[in-house]
């Protein structure tokens, strides 16, 4: 028996009826606990280990009965007097009650002048039990269990309903943002078209035209730019998920594709007091794979590395052969036999949380607040798409390649940094 006053959880979706009952039994000396379904009240009851629980049955998602043969077989709970409080009372309800786990049966409306008393009667150890022969009992089990497989069955079918809805959501997601991509590529090239012809080669107004055009079309020359990286983002993205992604392969140095990524971000990583080093790169092997391609995993890596990394930080980047993988990491185990050239970006940012670390590779994935997003490539904290991890993972798995994040976790403050690592093959 616990010391000081008693505790009593109250089970009821009812807010009136819980007042009610809950200012009785306050008055008369008790703690009450509300719960206004059955899983909270599942969770209360492992929490704070009531002394005796009143469990409304008709309460939504489970009913009491179901919560009551939950809270029974677990063993911190097994002997807490549970007492069921019904307006049903219908013929069987108090057996069904009993045979659910039940130690006691309180039909409504409730008699509040009698209901301490009551309630004391079962903290001092009354249980009812029920009546009639042995026989009589089993049937009634039997009827109970068969009831908790016919809802057992009714929850997996609703699942399944929901997870296909989900399904064809997603699919229409999916569908809305490869024609949202196409379409807006048309009127996207009809502009960059007339602004080609505005533009010299190095991408500054023609000399010919009036200076006062200047500002405005190299404006709009720079914004057409980012709109279109992000259309075609959204373009690859939708290859990816249906498979049609495709690789123009040639023989190619990866340290190449890396050294290009590093030269187009690194005036932007300077303006924000970032270093990044690059660790000496010789001895990696030619390898097969679609140059463009590559750079734009790299890109995205190091992007990512500088908008979440806060100013004055460091970047490595480092490179080596290794001969079979094998990583434990949970959330991305990798075990291959082959040749691989290792990349890994090494920030001294925010860090990512253990349980984001996969997340992040989904598609228009943000860890923040999207109403924070912008799309910029390299502003502190910069948001972006979304897309720019799926998008950097299906092109390494394209070419039959790995790529995972590492991190201690996410921490603004000491900024314990995060590890990108990728793996692509060197045929032999
Ligand atoms: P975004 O366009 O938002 O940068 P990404 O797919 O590139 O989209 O990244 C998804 C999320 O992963 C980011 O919003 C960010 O929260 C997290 N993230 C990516 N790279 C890093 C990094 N180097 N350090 C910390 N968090 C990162």
């Amino acid at each position: 028996m616990s010391q000081g006053p008693q505790k009593i959880l109250y089970v009821e979706d009812n807010p009136v009826n819980r007042r009610l009952v809950c200012r009785v039994l306050t008055h008369a000396g008790y703690v009450m606990l509300e719960a206004e379904d059955g899983l909270s009240g599942i969770q209360i009851a492992q929490e704070e280990r009531p002394d005796l629980i009143l469990m409304d049955i008709m309460i939504p998602s489970m009913d009491g009965y179901q919560v009551t043969t939950k809270l029974k077989s677990l063993p911190e709970l097994a002997n807490t007097p549970i007492v069921a409080l019904t307006a049903r009372a219908m013929e069987g309800d108090r057996e069904r009650a009993l045979i659910a786990g039940c130690d006691g049966y309180i039909p409504k409306p409730i008699d509040i002048d009698h209901l301490p008393l009551q309630i004391a009667e079962f903290l001092g150890g009354k249980r009812e039990e029920i009546e009639g022969s042995a026989e009589e009992r089993l049937v009634l089990q039997q009827e109970y269990s068969q009831e908790l497989v016919s809802r057992l069955e009714e929850k997996v079918r609703e699942l399944q309903k929901a997870n296909a809805e989900l399904h064809r959501t997603d699919e229409l997601k999916s569908k809305f943002i490869s024609i949202a991509a196409h379409e807006l590529k048309t009127p996207l090239t009809v502009i960059q078209g007339y602004l080609t012809m505005m533009l010299d080669t190095r991408g500054h107004m023609r000399a010919e035209l009036s200076e006062t055009l200047r500002l405005p079309i190299e404006g709009i020359a720079r914004g057409l730019e980012r709109f279109n990286a992000i259309v075609n983002e959204m373009l690859d993205i939708t290859r990816i998920e249906s498979g049609t992604l495709e690789l123009h392969r040639q023989l190619m140095l990866v340290k190449d594709a890396i050294t290009n990524a590093v030269h187009k971000l690194e005036s932007a990583a300077g303006e924000r007091g970032l270093t990044i080093k690059l660790s000496p790169m010789s001895g990696l092997s030619l390898i097969q794979a679609d140059a463009g391609r590559l750079r734009q995993v790299f890109f995205n890596l190091l992007s990512n590395a500088i908008k979440y990394t806060p100013d004055g930080g460091e970047i490595n980047i480092s490179t080596k052969i290794i001969q079979g993988v094998e990583v434990t990491h949970p959330n991305h185990p990798v075990r291959d036999s082959g040749t691989f050239i290792e990349i890994v970006f090494e920030d001294t940012g925010i860090g990512i949380d253990l349980e984001e670390q996969e997340r992040i590779f989904g598609h228009f994935y943000e860890v923040r607040d999207v109403d924070l997003h912008s799309t910029s490539k390299t502003r502190f904290m910069g948001g972006g798409l979304g897309i720019g991890l799926a998008i950097a993972r299906g092109i390494v798995e394209a070419h039959g390649g790995f790529l995972w994040a590492e991190s201690e976790g996410r921490d603004e403050e000491r900024c314990p940094g995060s590890r990108f690592r990728v793996l692509l093959p060197v045929e032999d």
